[in-house]
Parts: C-alpha cells; sequence; structure tokens
C-alpha cells in the first residue's frame, strides 16, 4: 500500500518504520525534523512512576511489553545501538504528601501482578547511598525502563533511510476530505495523495486537524559527571542516566510554543536534582532543551480510524514508551484489517457533546 505520514516525530517516524519493514511504500512529510518534542524527551519507561491507571495504563503496559523486541529490531534495520535498558525506576517522595501519592497506588498495582519493592527510609539509604536523607521513602518499580530519546531519533531516521522511506521536507496546510475520506493533502510545495494516511503532527494538531491538543512546554537539562544506574523520579526532578550523560526533567508550564529556555526553569530543575541527590551540585553542566508536550484536556491521546486515514496525536508526557503501540495499531489495521479497541476508547468523540 501506498501509505503517507504526516509528521516526523517518534509517533510518525516508528509507523513509518513497521509499515515499511512490512513492505508498504511509505513517504513521511515534515516541515521540519527538529522541531519535534521527542528530541526533548527524557526517555522514561515509566506508566507506573507516573501514576497511571485504567485504559492508560493498560495501554502503557502492552506498549512497554513490545519495547525490547522493538529496539532489537529497529537498532538491527539502523545498523545503531541505542542506549536502553529495563533497570527500573526508583519513585521517590519528597514529603508526605508524595508518599501518600505513591501508596495509594500500590494495591492497584500488587492486584495486576506489577512487581515493585517498597522501600522503607532505613532500607532505602542503605541501598542508596547518593540520596537525601530527607526523602520519606521509595519504591521500586522494577519493570520500568530508560531509552536514549535523542539515540532513539537517530535510529529511526537512519531505518526510514535503510529501508528507502522518503522523507520529504513541507508544511501540511490543509487537508481534503470527501465523504468522510481524505483525497489528498496539501503542502507548500505539493499536493500529494495515497492509499492511506497516518497523521502524527503531536502540539501542531489543533491547527491542522481541529483537535484539542495543546503544547505543555517542558524544559530539560542535560549534565555529566555522575555515575547511575537508574532513574531517580520525584516531583521535584526526574533524574535520568543515559550513555554518557544525565538528564534532568522537566518543567509543566502553560506558555503556548515559547521556546525560550528561562534561568527560573534551570533553576528549579538543578535545585530540585540536588535536594534529592546531594552530590549532583558537583555535576557539569551542558545545556538546557524546550519541548512541547502534546497534551489533550483528559491527558489521554487521540487515537482515530477513518476509512482511509488515522491520527495518533496527543501522547502527552509518555510518546516515547506509546510509540510502539501506536505504530502497531496502524500495522494491524493495515495489514489485516484488525480495528484494536483502543482507537474506540481514545477516539476524539469523546470531546463532541
Ligand atoms: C521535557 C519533556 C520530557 C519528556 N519526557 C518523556 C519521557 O520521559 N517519556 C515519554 O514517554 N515521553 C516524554 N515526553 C513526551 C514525548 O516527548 C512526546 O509525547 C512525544 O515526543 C510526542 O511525539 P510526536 O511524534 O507525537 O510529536 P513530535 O515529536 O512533536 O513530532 C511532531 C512532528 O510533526 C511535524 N508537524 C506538525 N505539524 C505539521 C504540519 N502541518 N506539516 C508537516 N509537519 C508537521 C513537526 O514538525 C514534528 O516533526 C517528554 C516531553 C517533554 C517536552
Amino acid at each position: 500500500m501506498n501509505i503517507l505520514i504526516i509528521g516526523s516525530g517518534v509517533i510518525g517516524l516508528s509507523t513509518a518504520f513497521e509499515l515499511a519493514l512490512a513492505g508498504h511504500r511509505v513517504r513521511v512529510i515534515t516541515r521540519n525534523y527538529e522541531e519535534g518534542t521527542s528530541w526533548v524527551a527524557g526517555g522514561m519507561l515509566a506508566p507506573y512512576s507516573e501514576g497511571l491507571e485504567g485504559d492508560l495504563l493498560e495501554f502503557s503496559r502492552e506498549s512497554l511489553s513490545l519495547y525490547s523486541d522493538f529496539i532489537d529490531r529497529l537498532s538491527d534495520v539502523a545498523r545503531l545501538s541505542i542506549y536502553f535498558n529495563r533497570n527500573g525506576i526508583l519513585r521517590l517522595a519528597v514529603d508526605q504528601e508524595e508518599l501518600s501519592l505513591i501508596e495509594k497506588k500500590l494495591s492497584l498495582y500488587a492486584r495486576l501482578g506489577i512487581s515493585f519493592q517498597k522501600l522503607e527510609v532505613e532500607e532505602l539509604f542503605k541501598r542508596e547511598p547518593l540520596l537525601s536523607k530527607t526523602l520519606m521513602g521509595g519504591v521500586l518499580f522494577e519493570e520500568e525502563g530508560n531509552v536514549d530519546a535523542e539515540k532513539l531519533m537517530d535510529a529511526l531516521l537512519f531505518a526510514c533511510e535503510n529501508l528507502k522511506i522518503k522523507i520529504l521536507i513541507d508544511d501540511i496546510t490543509e487537508v481534503e476530505l470527501k465523504d468522510g475520506r481524505v483525497e489528498s493533502v496539501k503542502g507548500y510545495r505539493e499536493t500529494y495523495r495515497a492509499d492511506f494516511y497516518v497523521f502524527a503532527t503531536g502540539s501542531w494538531s489543533r491547527q491542522l486537524l481541529k483537535l484539542p491538543v495543546f503544547p505543555v512546554k517542558g524544559q530539560i537539562l542535560k549534565v555529566k559527571g555522575l555515575e547511575l544506574d537508574k532513574v531517580y523520579y520525584s516531583k521535584l526532578a526526574y533524574i535520568i542516566p543515559k550513555e554518557n550523560h544525565i538528564l534532568i526533567g522537566a518543567t509543566s508550564e502553560d506558555a503556548g510554543f515559547d521556546r525560550r529556555p528561562t534561568l527560573g526553569g534551570v533553576k528549579s530543575l538543578a535545585e530540585g536534582s540536588i535536594k534529592v541527590i546531594p552530590s549532583m551540585e558537583g555535576a557539569e553542566f551542558l545545556s538546557v532543551k524546550v519541548g512541547f508536550r502534546p497534551a489533550t484536556p483528559d491527558e489521554k491521546p487521540i487515537l482515530k480510524l477513518g476509512e482511509n486515514f488515522a491520527y495518533l496525536v496527543g501522547h502527552y508526557r509518555n510518546g516515547i514508551l506509546w510509540a510502539p503501540i501506536s505504530a502497531k495499531l496502524i500495522l494491524d489495521f493495515v495489514e489485516r484489517g484488525v480495528v484494536s479497541p483502543y482507537f474506540d476508547k481514545f477516539s476524539d468523540g469523546r470531546f463532541k457533546t
């Protein structure tokens, strides 16, 4: 099938990768490779640390279970190794309120057979001597993971090239619809036609698709200098080790598409990380990046299947985690006509009165 994907973030490129691997002719249109939020993400695969429940939890667990295989196949095709592990994430409480919030979810997670270790302060400080002694406790979610999002994006671009996927630079300004089908998409440079269209336009989906998606600005720091073996997640900061650096995330700001990093953002992340691991004070500061989480009013994605098109947008805080399952939903439909129940659960119909 001749497939056109609009958007070159992790969602668009993962979908392109899976479809091309299955033998389809795929083109990706993007107005800017580097604009995508996916380049900025922390890369945590953290459904339990994020405290997800219900449909979102189920969706996340399915995606997490696909991750190792996804990374193996991708690094193979891209011929690039991708920093990825399932060393677990240590969810920390900086005060009593955060501790209660974490503990509230544990009985649900235990019922679902999710493995975790609850660590009272004595045990926590014995195992993790770098942590501040002011912390109130923690839970190690052993199945959670960590992928280098920049490396993942590099690998997706390399894989696209190796699979002969055409990446075209254009800004799509109009979708021509007729009787519920997409007839064409119009860019500044050309009008494009395909058998099937996938819209993966992230935070910019409101303009093009008239969907209730809006940007939530996030600043994230890159530092180096400490040896850490897992992610430390608290409400003050997430400290996320990669191969040669550490990320400290992330602010959450209602600031539209304002790309400027701020001193306030840098200060709050630096201070937050030092409160959790005091020796972070000696880390070398490398850079600060800004991205825009594609949010929706209920924080769930919008997955819609039309006759010859699909929307995969609104992945908010978990687009890196949800990339494999998002791509699989499209592959299953295109290859076998399977319509996943997630298209119903996360349909845009929920916003229509
Ligand atoms: C600071 C920060 C930390 C984060 N940490 C994590 C994390 O730890 N774990 C996790 O799972 N998620 C995390 N996220 C969320 C994650 O980054 C996003 O959910 C994900 O990147 C969204 O991917 P996407 O492909 O939908 O959008 P994007 O990556 O934004 O890509 C959208 C693409 O569409 C293109 N586009 C848009 N409109 C048009 C148009 N009209 N014509 C042509 N092209 C168009 C854009 O140029 C862009 O390339 C984080 C986000 C931020 C900001």
